[in-house]
Parts: C-alpha cells; structure tokens; sequence
C-alpha cells in the first residue's frame, strides 16, 4: 500500500497566504512567541495536534443526534460502552480535558511531598503534581538519551531505575506511577506493552497505583502492532485493550485520539478512589455524566475513539508521517528518530550550531519556520524545559534543542507536508543566518505559554 488516506474532503476551510513582510510584523507584534500569534496570521498550523483534528461526517451527524439531558443522558451512555469495551475500567467519567482528569485524580489520590513517577510527565501533568506539592520525576529508559538510533521503543520507562526509586529510601513517598504512552515529551517515541506489563508488576508488587496517561493510546498500539514482534498479528484495538488492563485506570486528553474538539477521561477501577473523584468531578467540572462536556462532544468522541483505532486510518498517518520524515531528513536535518505518528522532532540544536542553548536554537527554528513560511509549530527546548534565573537567563540548557511539528488528524495534504518540507529545506541551506533570541518576560508556571521575546543577531549581521 502506498501513501492514501482512507477518506476523502467533503467541506474545506481556506488556509490564509500572507507575505513575509507580514508575518515579520505579526511576529514582533507576538513577542516573538507562536503561542502568541492568531490563528488567522498563520498559513500551516502545527502547533498541536490536540483538538484540531478534523471530523467525519458521522462524527457531525451523532452531534445532531445527542442528549443534551443534564442527568442520564443517551449521549453519556454512548460514550461510556465504547470507553468500557476498550479499557475495561468500572468507573468512567468524562471531563472537559485532559489535564481536569490530573488534577481530580491527584487531588484523590495524592498528598503534598509525595512523588509521582513518569517515562516522562506532560507539562501540565507535572504542573498540576508541583501545584499540589508534589514532585514529578521523570525516568525514560537510557535508549531515549540518543536521539539518531532506530531503537523501536524509546518511549519506554527506565525498568531498573523504577525499580531503585521503588525499593529505595524514597520508596515510602511514592504516590503513583503514570506512563505516557505514546511518550510525547520524549519525542513522540512509543512504549511496548513488554514494558507496561513489567512496570505494572512492578508497581503491583509494590502496592503503587499504576495508570496510563493515554492521549495517544492509538497511535501506541499501531506502533506496537509494527515494532514488537509478539502483537504482530493484533488490531490496535486489540493491543489498546492489553495496555489499558495493566493499569489501575487511565487519564486521556480525547482531543488526540479521540479525534475531539475538546473531551478528557478519567477511568479507574478502584471504587473507593472512583467516589473520591465523582465528588471532585461533580464540585469542578459537572456532573459524572457529562463532566463539563455537552452531549454532542461525547457523541463525537464516542465515534472517534472507533475511527482512531481504524488500522487503516493509523496506516495512512504513519506513512504520512514517514513521507514527510523522510523529506525533511533529505534536506539535511535530523529528526528524533524513528518518527512516530502524531509529530516529528526537529534536532534544531545541531542545525542551528552556531546558537548556544542560551540564544534557544529551538525556538529560533520554531520562530524560522513561521517567518519563512507562515508554519507554526513548538519548541520543546531550553525555551520550554530549562531552567532560567531571575533575570531570565537561562542557567540549566535542556538535554535537546528540540522543535516539534506537530501533525492535526486528517487536517493536512500530501502537498501541506511537502511546502513544510521545502520551507525547512530553504532554511537548512543557511543555517547560520537565523537569528537567536532572549527572554525579555516571562511568567513562572508554564513560562512558553505567554513568555515574550527579542532577536538577538549572530555577531557581524544586523
Ligand atoms: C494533551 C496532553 C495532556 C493534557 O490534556 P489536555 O486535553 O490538553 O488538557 C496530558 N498528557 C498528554 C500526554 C497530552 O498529550
């Protein structure tokens, strides 16, 4: 088979064509931060790929078709049997995103000085963990420290390292473990269900809570059915269902594979810590059959959650994936290797070599590639990861300078992914002439949401 998507466009949203001189002006306007831009000033939007997937036609035909009943709603139900038949969980409750169900689990689950530990804790999972009191420890497994080997599981958590915290003298303090699968703060890289078995024994053996932190359960099990030999022959459905029965429950941002708008999950098997969290849920976000969500989003996310374990579905997003993989290294620069499905990883640290990770190598590239190309798209470097002092400098660089170009579900061509591709490659051939940046404010939670910036000109250029 080769690259061809199975569905075709129905409806089209036009996608605006701006100048350069254009996007020079919207960007100083932005503090020279994405974030801040419009959406309405951007050409290729690759920010994310949460929530901005785009819906089928019965995904658009059960929202016509929902309860919007506040209590017991038919809508509530839908969703509730295909979230049961995949996961397994007793108690389902629906939230409003992802990071509602973090912060009614640990508040549940966890109290202050306790630790929390990862393959590696999304930004707001670890926000809500250090709001708490808590502290989030991430422990990927040592494949993940090299970023060019082919290694097919580098999402993994580090088994031997989990092992030591659990048996150590911290061992009293830990809360819970959470893996995030797939591993989308190191880069996107899947974990095998070899390695969820064995974590989950391991805590199991321990007497610690073991969940999964499942936004992209989907795009995991694919990559399971393509890289470990044992699940060779199973569906994605299939592998989702062994992940999720060897964990004590699951927290989900259902605007990734649950190809929503806007949705989240907390699933859970225990009953005690499940009525602990229906208090929460119904004080925050709404009662425990709607949880913040209208009827017509669990109706769109009850079809999604179908649509995203489709093999042929995940098929054509890792070969599109692939495509553009396999372009952009052509032009010359490294990715986070193998590419997975829903991103690929920029190296800009080692593209842009003359920008020390104080002039933010990655959020040079990020801010390149809109200014070349009207493309949005994320640093996950120095910028988001490192440490700055008071006076904004940065004093600890991230392990990587790192970009990542997210890829929205059935939003993009063939021809999107190739204009992205030609845009970095016009970039790559002068690497030298990008500029880099230093941090003139920033605030102190989730500083790469809001910070703003200025251009600091490579030496003998102005
Ligand atoms: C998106 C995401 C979250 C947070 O979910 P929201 O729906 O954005 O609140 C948590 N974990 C992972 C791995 C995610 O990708």
């Amino acid at each position: 088979m080769g690259l061809m998507e199975p569905y075709r466009i129905k409806v089209i949203e036009p996608i605006p064509i701006t100048t350069r001189a254009q996007r020079e002006q919207a960007l100083a306007r932005a503090g020279y931060n994405p974030f801040n831009l419009r959406a309405d000033e951007v050409t290729i939007d690759l920010l994310t790929d949460s929530g901005t997937g785009a819906l089928s036609a019965e995904q658009q035909a059960a929202s016509l078709r929902a309860d919007e009943s506040y209590a017991g709603a038919r809508s509530f139900y839908r969703f509730r049997d295909v979230v049961e038949d995949l996961t397994s969980y007793p108690h389902i409750y629906p939230v409003h995103q992802g990071r509602a169900a973090e912060r009614i689990l640990f508040t549940a689950l966890l109290s202050p000085g306790q630790i929390s530990i990862s393959n590696t804790h999304f930004d707001t999972t670890r926000a809500n963990l250090e709001l708490l009191g808590c502290a989030a420890r991430d422990l990927p497994c040592q494949e993940a420290r090299d970023l060019d080997s082919a290694e097919p599981f580098k999402g993994n958590i580090d088994l031997v390292r989990l092992e030591e915290v659990l048996t150590g003298p911290d061992a009293r303090a830990v809360g819970l473990v959470v893996v995030t699968i797939t591993n989308n703060g190191g880069g996107g890289q899947p974990v095998s269900l070899a390695n969820l078995t064995a974590a989950s024994a391991l805590c199991r053996r321990h007497g610690v809570p073991f969940f999964l932190d499942a936004a992209r359960f989907a795009e995991n099990a694919w990559l399971v059915t393509q890289r470990e030999g044992a699940y060779a022959g199973r569906t994605p459905r299939e592998v989702a269902r062994l992940a999720f029965e060897r964990a004590d429950g699951c927290l989900a941002s259902l605007k990734k594979d649950g190809i929503g708008h806007i949705g989240g999950l907390l699933a859970l098997r225990d009953d005690a810590l499940a009525k602990k969290c229906e208090g929460l849920l119904i004080a925050t976000e709404g009662f425990r059959t709607y949880g913040g969500l209208a009827g017509r989003d669990l109706e769109m996310l009850a079809l999604g959650l179908l649509e995203a374990t489709e093999p042929e579905y995940l098929r054509a997003r890792a070969e599109m994936t692939a495509y553009l993989a396999a372009l952009v290294t052509r032009a010359g620069v490294d990715i986070v290797a193998p590419p997975g499905l829903h991103a690929l990883y920029l190296n800009a640290g080692r593209l842009l070599r003359h920008l020390p990770p104080d002039r933010f190598p990655g959020h040079a590239l990020a801010c390149e590639l809109y200014l070349a190309g009207g493309i949005r798209c994320l640093e996950l470097g120095s910028l988001f990861l490192g440490a700055l002092d008071e006076v904004r400098t940065l004093i600890t660089p991230a392990p990587h300078e790192l970009v990542r170009i997210a890829i929205p579900r059935r939003v993009y061509t063939q021809s999107h992914l190739e204009y992205v591709a030609a845009t970095l490659a016009a970039i790559a051939r002068h690497p030298e002439r990008v500029p880099g940046y230093r941090v003139i404010e920033a605030p102190a939670l989730l500083r790469h949401f809001s910070c703003r910036l200025e251009p600091v000109m490579p030496v003998g250029r102005t």
